[in-house]
């Protein structure tokens, strides 16, 4: 029988994962205004930076200005990447109310992003996770390229579940699973996903999928079969990774929304509103976008306006 949730939450990360990859650096106070507008469209949990290298990553160098010029509002989390202890101690003094850190599967990439191995990265992610708690700040782990590494290929899934067992150990308050480059398939979601539940019941899961070969949203719908409790999107579908080759943008947040809207899944968060912050994130990056909802509108609304235009579509 299906797990399907008839309730899933949307994990706005086009100001991070989005922006970080974007080449156009965008001012701190179009950052705030992009995060306010998806508080205003309903999203209720967004990454909003990441406290990275400002040399490495210089489109997240005013990560504190960023959180700084937040809106306080209820129940809305704010999360900050990290990457290893120095980044956490940044983050903890912004008052940020969650942190996230990232463990990649495979060494290479694990190496090539944050520049140790990645059992480096378990050990700093069990360190910060203690420090976390210690400091009333919320603490969820994404493992990296859990589905295929751009540099070592297939990622099997007895690895994967090594390492969940290893970071369980931080006790997150999401498992959060990301297939960093866009190679995954949905059989290979489902059968991942399968395992983890099996491995670690009653932890939420989080899924992160880009659509770098379009499978993003397939996979999506596989990962809702699963029963997942949150799924990452980006507006407009902006985003990849600055150390992965040709990744491409997260799944968009405009057609995530519409297919669980047609699916009866609530997520509290008005499509309409989510196309508009798409087009005026257009405008910002004086570009188009991969999502695809903002060009064809929504159905069935845009009969309506067909026909009252009266041509043919
Ligand atoms: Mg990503």
């Amino acid at each position: 029988m299906s797990q399907q949730a008839q309730h899933v939450s949307i994990i706005e990360v086009g100001p991070r994962d989005g922006l970080q990859s974007e080449p156009e650096v965008l001012p701190t106070a179009v950052k705030i205004e992009f995060i306010t507008r998806a508080l205003d469209a309903g999203i209720r949990r967004l990454e909003v930076s990441s406290f990275v290298h400002p040399k490495r990553v210089p489109q997240m160098a005013d990560a504190e200005d960023v959180i700084r010029g937040l809106p306080a509002r209820e129940g809305v989390t704010y999360i900050g990447l990290v990457l290893n202890r120095k980044g956490f101690e940044r983050a903890q003094v912004t008052g940020i109310h969650e942190i996230g850190m990232a463990v990649v599967a495979s060494d290479t990439y694990n190496q090539r992003n944050q520049g140790v191995p990645t059992s480096e990265s378990v050990k700093a992610w069990i360190d910060i996770a203690r420090a976390a708690k210690a400091a009333g700040i919320r603490a969820n782990v994404m493992i990296s390229s859990a589905f295929g590494c751009p540099y070592e290929g297939e990622i099997p899934v007895a690895r994967v579940l090594e390492l969940v067992d290893q970071v369980m150990e931080g006790d997150p308050i999401e498992l959060g699973f990301a297939d960093s480059i866009g190679v995954a398939v949905p059989n290979q979601v489902t059968d991942l996903l399968g395992a983890v539940m099996a491995r670690v019941p009653g932890v939420p899961i989080r899924c992160h999928f880009h659509n770098t070969r379009n499978t993003g949203i397939a996979n999506a719908q596989a990962a809702l079969v699963a029963g997942v409790a949150s799924l990452d999107a980006s507006i407009g579908g902006i985003g990849g990774c600055p150390f992965a080759p040709a990744a491409t943008g997260n799944i968009p947040t405009d057609d995530l929304l519409y297919m669980l809207d047609r699916s009866g899944i609530h997520t509290g968060v008005s499509l309409e509103k989510i196309i508009a912050t798409s087009q005026w994130l257009q405008e910002q990056l004086g570009r188009s976008t991969p999502a695809m909802l903002p060009k064809a509108g929504i159905f069935p609304q845009i009969a309506e306006k067909n026909r009252a235009a009266g041509g043919a579509v």
